[in-house]
């Protein structure tokens, strides 16, 4: 396997205490400079942090995607918030790793990612759209915490006055406040984290490397309070786990007192290499509902458009009753006067949009 073809560099290098640094002795798939790393601290252990220096970082989205953006950037592949469901796992295969555990602990890492960037949008051929990040998996994932690539990435774009938005979540994204309010001054900026359900016990179990629930509810509470807004994407709800009325309710009115600008729901999706991960840990933890995941995902990846529209329907409907969008008044006379952050850079209001992180 490519990846494992990496060895052990004796160049002397300056890297953090506690790190192992290799070095390709083959060809490997983005060329001779990629190196591995492994971080001896906790939060790290049992991971792989593949460096590469990437060929570009701007990503086209094919246009029948039903998207709704064009453009995006992936700072990082695989993803250790490890989420059981999660979306992007498929993609894994495509660099020869698996999509179960190489998904959790073998990440791909673009060092170069805001040098490429600054490049890319100083082209003649870059028409300054939309850049929607967090799309694919999550660029504030624990990984950020070493890298730092976001700031790079930021800083590129506020520079540019590149108009973007952002998915996570991680709570790293607080880090980035300052960054994140000095490019709404100058641009559009779309900020939004991803909670499906309030059970941080649930969350635990099926999304074992995220931030619970309520901290990252925390971190809507603190972009709120900075002046920006923050939506969140309730997703995935989870059939028979997630998405009984007292569980809905509880998660739109802890989203609400969040000071969420809004909520757009999205119930799971189980696309081939999701489907089979999700599946084992279902069958681990809830054996009881096989039959019935695969009565409601009979037709394929996605739940049934009937099942889909009632939990849009009750979510709206619970976000008028607890006024998701009315920020509280402390919060609010701190927005600035700027015009609204526009519908691309929210996450998608409909059921069934293909985005890891929900
Ligand atoms: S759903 Fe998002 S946060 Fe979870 S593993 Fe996938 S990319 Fe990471």
């Amino acid at each position: 396997m490519r990846w494992e073809a990496l060895r052990i560099d004796d160049e002397p290098t300056a890297r953090p205490a506690g790190v192992a640094r290799q070095a390709p002795a083959a060809p490997v798939l983005f060329g001779r400079d990629a190196v591995a790393a492994t971080f001896d601290t906790p939060g790290f252990r049992g991971m792989s942090f593949y460096e590469i220096r990437a060929r570009s970082i701007i990503s086209r989205v094919p246009g029948q995607s039903r998207l709704p953006f064009r453009a995006t950037i992936n700072p990082y592949r695989g993803c250790g918030h490890a989420c059981v469901y999660c979306f992007a796992r498929g993609s894994h295969a495509y660099l020869d790793l698996d999509a179960g555990l190489d998904f959790n602990s073998k990440i791909i890492v673009k060092v170069n990612a805001a040098e490429l960037l600054r490049r890319e949008l100083a082209s003649p051929r870059w028409t300054g759209e939309h850049i929607a990040m967090g799309t694919n998996v999550d660029c504030y994932q624990r990984a950020e915490g070493r890298y730092r690539l976001m700031p790079g990435i930021i800083e590129a774009l506020r520079a540019a006055r590149n108009p973007f938005s952002i998915l996570t979540k991680g709570t790293l994204l607080l880090r980035d406040l300052d960054l994140l309010a000095a490019a709404a001054e100058v641009t559009t900026v779309g900020l939004n984290v991803s909670v499906g359900f309030a059970d941080a016990a649930l969350s635990r179990l099926v999304e074992p490397g995220t931030p619970s629930p309520q901290r990252r509810l925390e971190v809507c509470a603190a972009v709120t309070a900075r002046g920006l807004r923050c939506g969140v994407l309730m997703g995935p709800v989870l059939p028979f786990l997630s998405d009984s009325p007292a569980q809905l309710e509880r998660t739109v009115r802890e989203i609400a007192a969040a000071g969420a600008a809004s909520v757009s729901p999205i119930v799971l999706h189980l696309r081939p290499g999701a489907r089979e991960w999700f599946g084992q840990w279902l069958a681990a933890h809830h054996p009881a509902l096989v039959d019935r995941y695969r009565d409601l995902y009979r037709a394929g990846a996605y739940a049934p458009r009937s099942y889909q529209h009632r939990i849009a329907a009750t979510v709206a409907d619970l976000a008028r009753r607890h006024g998701v969008g009315r920020a509280s008044p402390a919060a609010a006379r701190r927005l600035p006067a700027r015009r609204p952050v526009s519908e691309p850079d929210r996450a998608p209001a409909s059921t069934g949009v293909q985005l890891s992180l929900l």
